[in-house]
């Protein structure tokens, strides 16, 4: 079955076959209960069935009746986005502000008029794709207004491949795998894989700029977009297909990283590739962050671009690769539909040894162009089966409080601000969530002038508290990272939790600039208020 017409958990990432089972759990709760000292037993889950769910603010016109719906199961798995205390919530089947309806549109004139209704009542809009934000970017905002979750699940085909170009009309609903699925037959892939590939979407990742899994070069989802369409309450906003182009201010930019506040997207030509089979993979193992990091900064200025490039501190290489919990493990990894990758990797391992770096030439894998996987084994495979099996349910409700924050910032200022953060945000947890506390970072992309950072934390917390001690923990997180140059996310979106951080960084008058255009686009104000900035 597709991955478009599985049914979402609503307590786990990913779909109802991804959540754990009651053993996983129950062995997840006695590794967390050795780490706390606590005796834990994991919660039930809830019956959608049996919670009370407040009465929708709105009627549905008859007219969009066949794809509107006030189902309050329907309302309820659509309350979340994928951020931990939004899980949490869920689990504890508290579900204070669900959407009032929610809509599943299957054409453009479906989508028109869910938009004009929407806009001729006032009600709040919240474009849909797969809710893994994990910036509330698909939460309901508080207030009066009711909303209408507009689910693009219905928006879930490739409409078109252009072999000569290299290049696909991907409608917004299209899952990462399906995306994939459609692909794989001509011999292309849009090699775009965030974290939540088998769960996000198209229109998701290009909403809220998302980061794939290119450490280096093609980072973001932008370097792919070669146009887009929208639908905004005043008309379609729809660019041209281009390679590129110097004309004025470009109108996929304002597209890119909207997060649902200027419009729903419904579909983009994307930039394609030949699928790889060449590559070529190596652990390398510092004595210390600093060293690998240096090393890093060598290989990335060295213009070999490599597609992985992932530093992992100590703690995380111990945690995701069994190492010693001393060292850190840069993880370097190329791949080419064209030639074999022997000479790049041989370099970057050369550039890494001359730093510190320590790797047996034996460990240094390179595969024969037969698109065989390769790097699957020993530490580098560790960590790939971490990185690619994360699921927070297995935790989730366990008294424990974990989660990320991510950002960008030049060399010059690196290594004094990742001492910063560690400092400002250690003491904080240390105040907050007591000694049985874990931070660590890895980076997830490297330029040429800088790493993006991502931090992980977690620790014991009291039954109800969690809310107010993440508070705590986030706003010191937000304050270090914002104060010390770097920026508030480099790849989660800002949403409507990284608004502060976000407002301290940018210009003042670009804020404005952007109301003005929000107010031209969608001048009643319905398009998820509260994202990207205070509404008006
Ligand atoms: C486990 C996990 C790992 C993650 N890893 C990564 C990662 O590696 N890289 C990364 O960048 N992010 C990551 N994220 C965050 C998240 O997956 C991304 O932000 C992703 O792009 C969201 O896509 P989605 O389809 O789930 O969008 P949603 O969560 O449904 O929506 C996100 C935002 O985009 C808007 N939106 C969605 N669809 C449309 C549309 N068609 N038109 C207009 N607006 C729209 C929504 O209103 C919302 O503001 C991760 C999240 C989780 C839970």
């Amino acid at each position: 079955m597709a991955k478009w017409q599985q049914r979402r958990s609503f307590w786990t990432w990913g779909y109802e076959s991804d959540e754990p089972s009651a053993a996983q759990r129950k062995a997840a709760a006695k590794v967390i209960g050795e780490r706390t000292g606590l005796n834990l037993e994991p919660p039930p889950i809830p019956d959608l069935n049996q919670i009370d769910v407040r009465n929708a603010r709105l009627k549905v016109p008859a007219k969009l009746a066949d794809w509107v719906s006030t189902d309050p199961v329907e309302r309820l798995l659509h309350t979340y986005g994928g951020h931990p205390l939004e899980l949490q919530r869920a689990l504890r089947g508290q579900f204070d502000n669900p959407p009032d309806a929610v809509a599943h549109p299957r054409t453009d004139d479906e989508l028109e008029a869910t938009l004009a209704f929407a806009d001729q009542h006032g009600h709040v809009v919240i474009p849909y794709g797969g809710a893994t934000s994990v910036v509330w970017g698909v939460s309901v905002p508080a207030g009066d207004r009711a909303a209408i979750t507009v689910d693009m699940d219905h928006f879930h085909k490739v409409l078109e491949i252009d072999e000569v170009s290299r290049a696909a009309r991907i409608q917004a609903g299209v899952l990462g795998p399906d995306l994939e699925d459609a692909l794989r037959p001509h011999g292309l892939t849009l090699r775009h894989f965030p974290q939540s590939f088998p769960w996000s979407t198209v229109g998701g990742w290009i909403a809220t700029r998302s980061g794939g899994h290119y450490a280096t070069n093609h980072t973001h989802i932008d370097d792919f977009v070669e146009s887009t369409r929208m639908l905004t309450p005043q008309g379609w906003w729809e660019s041209r297909r281009l390679p590129g182009s110097g004309a004025g201010p470009s109108p996929d930019r304002l597209v890119l990283g909207s997060e649902g506040t200027l419009g729903i997207i419904t579909e983009s030509w994307l930039r394609l590739q030949a699928r790889p089979t060449f590559r070529a993979t190596a652990g390398v193992v510092f004595a210390d962050w600093a060293t690998g990091g240096d090393a890093v900064r060598q290989i990335v200025q060295a213009k070999l671009w490599p597609a992985n490039l992932r530093l992992l501190d100590a703690v995380e290489a111990q945690a995701s690769a069994g190492l010693d919990g001393l060292k850190a493990l840069l993880i370097i990894g190329f791949e080419s539909a064209s030639g074999p990758q022997n000479e790049q990797i041989r370099q970057a391992v050369a550039i890494a040894r001359s730093a510190g770096g320590v790797i047996e030439d034996d460990q240094i894998v390179c595969d024969d162009g037969s698109g065989k996987a390769t790097g699957r084994s020993g530490a580098v495979g560790a960590w790939r089966d971490a990185f690619i099996g994360v699921n927070a349910g297995v935790s989730s409700g366990l008294g424990l409080l974990a989660d990320t924050f991510e950002t960008a910032i030049t060399w010059d200022a690196w290594p004094e601000f990742d001492a910063r953060v560690r400092e400002s945000v250690g003491k904080v947890l240390l105040e907050v969530l007591g000694p049985h506390t874990r931070l660590s970072c890895r980076f997830t992309h490297v330029y040429p002038d800088g790493p993006a950072p991502y931090y992980s934390f977690s620790g014991p917390v009291r039954p109800g508290a969690e809310d107010e001690h993440w508070q705590i923990i986030k706003d010191a997180a937000m304050e270090a990272v914002v104060s010390a140059g770097g920026t508030v996310t480099h790849h989660h979106a800002v949403g409507r939790m990284h608004r502060p951080g976000w407002k301290q960084q940018r210009p003042e008058l670009f804020e404005q600039a952007l109301r003005a255009v929000k107010r031209t686009i969608d001048p009643n104000g319905i398009l998820n208020p509260g994202v990207l900035f205070d509404p008006d």
